[in-house]
C-alpha cells in the first residue's frame, strides 16, 4: 500500500519503520522529528497524504489531530482511509470521523497499548472504532505493527476502550501501591504480600505483571529505579481524557476522579514527572494519614 505517516515521534517512528520494512511505500511528515529508515520525507502533511491509500496519524493530542485532519482530508483521495492511532478525546475522534465522511474518506480511530517497546517490536494492541470497511483495510497494517486488534464499535469506540482500560489501570496501580505501603507499616513482608495477593482476589495486572515493589514479582520499572515504562505524565493524560469523557457522558466515576487528582499532584507537585507511574509506591511509603 501507499501510506502517509504523520507524527514520527517515540511511537510513530517505530511504527512507520516497521510498515516500510514489511514492503509498504511509506511517506512521512513530522514538524520536528526526522524520518526513520525506509521512510521518504514529505514537505507538508498534505503532501504526505496526497494519493495515499492510507494516512496514519500518531500525534500528541486531539487539538493537533483536528488541525492535521483539516490539512490532510482535502488532499486525500475518495475511498482512502484516515487511521488515527493517537490517544485523543472521544469527541475529537468522532469529529474527525464526521469530517472524513463529508470528504468521502474512511476513518478509523485505533489507539494502542504496548508503549514504545511494543511499537519497536511490532507487538502493539490496537483498539479500533469505525466501519467494517475501514477496519478491513487497516487489518493487514495492524498485523505488521501489532499482535492484536479489536474492532470495538463505531467511531470513537477505540478511544473509549483505551481510556476505560487505562482508568482501571490507574486505579488498580494506586490501590496496589497503597496496599504495599499499608503492608509495610503492618510489618508484612513484601514478597509474602505478593505471593498471597497475586493468586487471590486482590490480583490485577498492576500486581501480577507490573509489580510496583522492587525485587518482587516479574521484572518491572520498579527494578530499574522507576524509569519508565509508562511515565506518570502519560497516565495523567489518559486519566484526564477519562474524566473529560465521563463529563461528556454524565458518568459517575469517583475513583477515576480521585486517581486523576492523585496523579496530577504526583506529576505537578511531587517530582513524579519522568518517573514510571508505579513510582506511586515510594510516594505512599513516605506518607502518613495527615
Ligand atoms: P511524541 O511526542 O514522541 O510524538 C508525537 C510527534 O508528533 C512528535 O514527533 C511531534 O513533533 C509530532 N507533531 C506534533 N504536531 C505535529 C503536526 N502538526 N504535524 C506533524 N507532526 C506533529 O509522542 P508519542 O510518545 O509518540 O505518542 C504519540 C501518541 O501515542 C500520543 O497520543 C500518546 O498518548 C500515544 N501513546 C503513547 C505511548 C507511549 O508509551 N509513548 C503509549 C500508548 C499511546
Amino acid at each position: 500500500m501507499k501510506i502517509g505517516f504523520i507524527g514520527l515521534g517515540n511511537m510513530g517512528a517505530h511504527m512507520a519503520r516497521n510498515l516500510a520494512a514489511a514492503g509498504h511505500e511509506v511517506t512521512g511528515f513530522d514538524t520536528v522529528a526526522p524520518c526513520p529508515d525506509g521512510v521518504a520525507r514529505a514537505d507538508t502533511a498534505a503532501d504526505a497524504a496526497k494519493g495515499r491509500d492510507v494516512v496514519i496519524t500518531m500525534l500528541p493530542n486531539g487539538e493537533i489531530l483536528r488541525a492535521v485532519a483539516d490539512q490532510v482530508l482535502p488532499a486525500m483521495r475518495p475511498g482512502a482511509l484516515l487511521l488515527d492511532c493517537s490517544t485523543v478525546d472521544v469527541a475529537s475522534a468522532r469529529e474527525v470521523a464526521e469530517q472524513a465522511r463529508a470528504a468521502d474518506v474512511l476513518a478509523v480511530d485505533a489507539p494502542v497499548s504496548g508503549g514504545t517497546g511494543g511499537a519497536d517490536a511490532g507487538t502493539l494492541t490496537f483498539m479500533a472504532g469505525g466501519s467494517d470497511e475501514g477496519f478491513a483495510i487497516a487489518r493487514p497494517l495492524f498485523d505488521i505493527m501489532g499482535q492484536k486488534a479489536v474492532h470495538c464499535g463505531p467511531s470513537g469506540a477505540g478511544q473509549a476502550a483505551k481510556i476505560c482500560n487505562n482508568m482501571i489501570l490507574g486505579i488498580t496501580m494506586i490501590g496496589t501501591c497503597e496496599a504495599f505501603a499499608l503492608a509495610d507499616k503492618l510489618g508484612l513482608d513484601r514478597q509474602k504480600m505478593f505471593d498471597v495477593v497475586s493468586t487471590s482476589s486482590g490480583s490485577s495486572w498492576s500486581m501480577n505483571a507490573y509489580c510496583p515493589a522492587p525485587g518482587v514479582g516479574p521484572t518491572s520499572p520498579a527494578d530499574n529505579d522507576y524509569r519508565p515504562g509508562f511515565a506518570a505524565e502519560l497516565m495523567l493524560k489518559d486519566l484526564r481524557l477519562s474524566q473529560q469523557a465521563a463529563g461528556m457522558a454524565d458518568a459517575d466515576t469517583p475513583l477515576g476522579q480521585a486517581a486523576t487528582a492523585l496523579y496530577e499532584r504526583f506529576v505537578e507537585q511531587e517530582d513524579g514527572e519522568g518517573r514510571d507511574f508505579s513510582a506511586m509506591l515510594p510516594r505512599f511509603e513516605t506518607r502518613g494519614r495527615g
